[in-house]
């Protein structure tokens, strides 16, 4: 059959409710766009067989009148997520040949709610990226390419690539992500589809490869906003085998969806507007402020007075807790081992994490190392620690005056592969309006907005209260129903 891979996580899950086509169908014309779509290099492992058999579980389970949430629904999963007897290498060669003998929660809740996996998803190493560029397993592509003829392969970003490049061009109708400073929200909006990072705590890190625990959020992205809100929904969850997951119920944020947003009050953070941004981000942000004044709602200018200290605190921060959480990979317990001939275990060491992890993953295990010794963690790690308890702060006080920010999810498009991978800052600064939520721990979405003039999606951000994804998600279709954004990537893969 043509035509089931333009199909959402909704129409799908309705059609195969309704009988319109089989669980099986999707799950075949998904596999055979997996497969067409190779050169995007957006899978690490194909999973077609985890599919198909899910699929089958679903037909059978329509028969007997069982269908679950996500029945007949085939995902991508993002290579972070430990999933059981598939390899898991979180992008690096260290995990090299790791099946995981257990499935992470996340995953595993998106399968029994009758979910089935098309296959992992390619990333940035350690989930440490921006561009998808520090995979050892090479970049994922862009389906996209500006239309002005300069064919430069373009970046999806990153760190979730694999995950954003597979939705743009139909390869899956829904993935999972994360997001520690963005890898959500910023390959969501360079490759023009929806993601959400839920509070921190929502979704449960257990067997998620940890990069940097504080801030480390599983979340969804898809076409849409309500295919998101169906995501999360079978995702989030309270989970005793994460400390820090939230014993909350999970709201039915689907079923609460509505447009709107009257009386609604949403923020404009004046520290976002930034020197050197490119008109079009900020043509973007005003025409996405316009399109909330139509729908309703009341707009007010907020100041958050430490937007400028979250990119450093966050360079602080989350290599800081990187380089403790990858203390792990030893060549003992996991993946891949490097032992010189006649060398004791240290060499051992040394060998194994000079060859498994690449450039990108020793940059930040070394600047973790240092802004956590004794002789500088005053000065930097436990500086950063305060200055993010006053960016959260600054957040609180927004509330005080406003329900919800709205900002541009990122400072440009998509940019072209090789572009920033020499300059690591440059790279950073690609972050500047996604780590203050993260931080501060609150959800964000990222809905496209329009295009550039290079034909190249834009996205716009929406930040909330903690625990009101609702509020979030509500916006977010406000925008999306009126932003109308409906463009797709040519196929040339
Ligand atoms: N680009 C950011 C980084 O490199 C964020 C990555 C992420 O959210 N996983 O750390």
């Amino acid at each position: 059959m043509t035509g089931l891979t333009d199909l959402g996580i909704a129409a799908i899950r309705d059609g195969v409710r309704s009988g319109d086509f089989s669980a099986r169908e999707v799950a075949q014309a998904f596999s055979a766009a997996v497969e067409k779509g190779r050169a995007l290099n957006a899978f690490t492992v194909e999973t077609p067989d985890h599919a198909l058999a899910a699929a089958d579980a679903a037909d059978a389970a329509r028969a007997a009148g069982a269908l679950k949430p996500l029945s007949g629904v085939p995902l991508g999963i993002k290579d972070l997520f430990a999933t059981r007897d598939v390899r898991t290498t979180a992008g690096s060669r260290i995990l090299e040949g790791f099946e995981p003998p257990y499935e992470s929660t996340v995953s595993g809740n998106l399968f029994a709610a009758g979910a089935g996996m098309l296959g992992k998803l390619n990333m940035d190493e350690f989930a440490m990226g921006s561009s998808n560029e520090t995979s050892a397993w090479g970049p994922v592509l862009s389906p996209w390419r500006r239309s002005d003829g300069g064919n430069a392969p373009l970046t999806p970003g990153g760190s979730s690539g694999g995950s954003a490049s597979a939705v743009a061009a139909r390869l899956a109708p829904g993935v999972t992500g994360t997001d520690t400073g963005g890898s959500i929200r910023q390959p969501a909006a360079f490759v023009g589809i929806t993601g959400i990072k839920p509070t921190y705590g929502r979704c449960s890190r257990w067997g998620m490869v940890a990069f940097a625990s504080s801030l480390d959020q599983a979340g969804p992205m898809a076409r849409d906003v309500r295919d998101c809100a169906i995501l999360l929904e079978a995702m989030a969850g309270f989970d005793p085998k994460d400390s820090t997951s939230l014993d909350l119920p999970v709201p039915r944020w689907e079923a609460s969806l509505s447009a709107d947003v009257r009386g609604k009050r949403i923020g404009i953070p004046r520290e976002y507007r930034i020197d050197g941004v490119p008109a079009e981000i900020d043509e973007v942000w005003e025409k996405g402020i316009a399109l909330m004044r139509d729908a309703g709602a009341e707009i007010v200018d907020v100041s958050l007075p430490h937007t400028r200290y979250a990119l450093p605190t966050y360079y602080i921060i989350a290599p800081a807790e990187a380089s403790s959480n990858l203390a792990r990979y030893d060549g003992v317990r996991y993946g891949l081992r490097r032992a010189p001939p006649n060398g004791n275990l240290t060499d051992m060491y040394e060998a194994t994490r000079a060859a498994g992890f690449g450039a990108e993953v020793k940059r930040r295990i070394m600047i973790g190392t240092y802004v956590l010794s004794a002789g500088f963690y005053d000065a930097y790690f436990n500086r950063a620690q305060k200055v993010r308890a006053l960016i959260a702060r600054d957040f609180e006080r927004a509330w005080e005056t406003c329900d919800l920010l709205l900002t541009p999810t990122a400072p440009s498009a998509a940019f072209a592969l090789g572009e920033k991978s020499n300059d690591p800052i440059a790279m950073y600064l690609n972050d500047v309006f996604a780590v203050p939520a993260s931080l501060a721990g609150l959800p964000a979405i990222s809905v496209p907005a329009g295009l550039n003039a290079e034909g190249l999606p834009l996205g716009l951000q929406l930040v909330g209260r903690a625990l009101d994804e609702q509020s979030v998600l509500d916006a977010g279709l406000a925008l999306e129903e009126r932003a109308g954004f409906a463009a797709r990537p040519e196929a040339w893969w």
